[in-house]
């Protein structure tokens, strides 16, 4: 089936979500150029994170996925990277804790420009303009100028994301990742935030570390305490960019996406027969499949089929977004289908797309409530079915904005307005991160 597979195959089927470019031949160049530069990550870190989400598969890791809704070129900077890595390995160290087994670390970083959305206009005061589609594609501003999909974007989002990748390698190996510097960092929060139940959690984690000190397990004995393996991950949604970037693994004479080591497909362009599955199916990384409420078990038996044929275990990850409340209502029988069929597939759940709301305040927010309540719903299901609930999938960063309500620090509807930076879905802040970790933490230790 691979073999007959083209890169260029999705321009045969319906597409969705996609920018129409004007200037055919601008767009022609930018593929061109792209075609020759080369890839962002390699075939043999995607095939690593695959053997790493198999094991997630069988219950023996644990996946956490996370980062921003849409990356952006305005915010771009060594610090807000640094930012999330942070808070990435303070979350999967406390979750590494409860889980007892490694932690699968996965940024929403790096390639994460497309987005996906409601409708294909905005109306303000009487104007209406094309939505804005992540920088990637077109400009936040509200003018028809900066509304226009132009192809050149594409180029700056491979130098932002190689730029990314290369800080997230060395904060990687580094010495940054260090074991004990991350849990230093996590004691911080613990006593900032009057914390006593996470206080308990991170000295038992300190007690831990002081006994593989003591048994003479150290930095320079044990490699995994001093590095971690961090994979970059986004939607496929902009498929003349995954297009170009797509290569040939030299190992296995088989196409990869070298655009991010894992891709998924959104709610909106999962259609068996559409452009974006066509893409995904061919090529060899790790894919993710948001599954959401108006997913059928009939679709869902198709789009498993087509994406992992062989049912490799890793290829695919099954991502749940229900919302809060409504998990039971459709959980059940997706986990069916996927039993029936005897599927290898990673289940984790995205708490953040079904549970946003407008605040009384008028922004879009999401209450850390109902992520919360929607995480550990997932759980009970997963429970009940006697199936693995593998991983975790958040929108969040490093930086203290206030973009979701609730958490320890309690961000209210008024305080919405202080430090609303996202250019599209509301995100957790660095402390209701680490909170949400603890809590998860204590579900999967239960
Ligand atoms: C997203 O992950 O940012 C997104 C748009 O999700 P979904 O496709 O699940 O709505
Ligand atoms: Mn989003």
């Amino acid at each position: 089936m691979a073999q007959a597979w083209k890169k260029s195959d999705w321009r045969n089927k319906p597409r969705v979500q996609m920018p129409d470019y004007l200037d055919a031949d601008a767009l022609k160049a930018v593929e061109a150029q792209l075609s020759k530069y080369p890839p962002l990550v390699f075939a043999g870190e995607a095939r690593k994170l695959k053997a790493s989400l198999a094991a997630v598969s069988r219950g023996e890791a644990f996946l956490l996925q996370g980062g921003d809704c849409a990356e952006s070129f305005a915010e771009f900077s060594a610090d807000t990277i640094r930012d999330t890595f942070k808070v990435m390995l303070q979350m999967a160290m406390v979750l590494t804790y409860g889980a007892k087994v490694p932690v699968v670390k996965v940024g929403r970083m790096a390639g994460q420009f497309a987005k996906p959305r409601s409708a294909p206009t905005e109306t303000k005061d009487g104007v209406e303009l094309p939505s804005y589609r992540g920088d990637i594609i077109n400009e936040l501003d509200f003018t028809p100028e900066a509304r226009i999909p132009n192809p050149n974007k594409m180029l700056q989002a491979y130098t932002q994301a190689a730029a990314s990748l290369n800080l997230l390698r060395a904060f990687s190996t580094g010495g940054y990742a260090d074991v004990h510097q991350v849990h230093a960092w996590t004691l911080g929060f613990t006593e900032s935030e009057k914390a006593a139940q996470y206080r308990e959690l991170a000295n038992n984690i300190s007690a831990a570390l002081t006994f593989m000190k003591a048994a003479g397990v150290t930095q320079e004995t044990a490699h995994t305490l001093q590095s971690v393996d961090f994979y970059v991950s986004h939607e496929a949604l902009l498929l003349e960019y995954e297009e170009a970037l797509c290569r040939i693994d030299s190992t296995s004479g088989l196409p990869v996406a070298g655009s991010g080591h894992m891709i998924w497909i959104g709610d909106r362009t999962r259609q068996p027969d559409g452009a974006h599955v066509e893409f995904a199916r061919g090529v060899q990384n790790p894919i993710g499949l948001k599954c959401g409420p108006t997913t059928t078990p009939e679709d869902l038996k198709v789009l498993m089929n087509k994406l992992n044929p062989e049912n490799e275990a890793g290829r695919l990850t099954l991502i749940a977004r229900f919302g809060a409340g409504n998990v039971g209502e459709h959980l059940p029988r997706l986990i069916k289908t996927v039993k029936e069929e005897g599927a290898n597939v990673v289940w984790t759940c995205d708490p953040m797309h079904g549970n946003t709301i407008k605040s009384s305040t008028g922004y879009k927010t999401r209450p850390f409530e109902s992520v919360l309540r929607e995480v550990r719903e997932f759980f009970e299901i997963h429970a009940s079915e006697g199936t693995i609930p593998g991983g975790v999938h958040f929108e969040m960063t490093g930086k203290d904005v206030t973009e979701c309500t609730g958490g320890v620090r309690a961000v209210t509807d008024e305080d919405l307005s202080d430090r609303y930076h996202t250019a599209c879905d509301p995100r957790l802040n660095a402390s209701q991160s680490l909170e949400l970790a603890f809590l998860v933490s204590e579900e999967l230790s239960a």
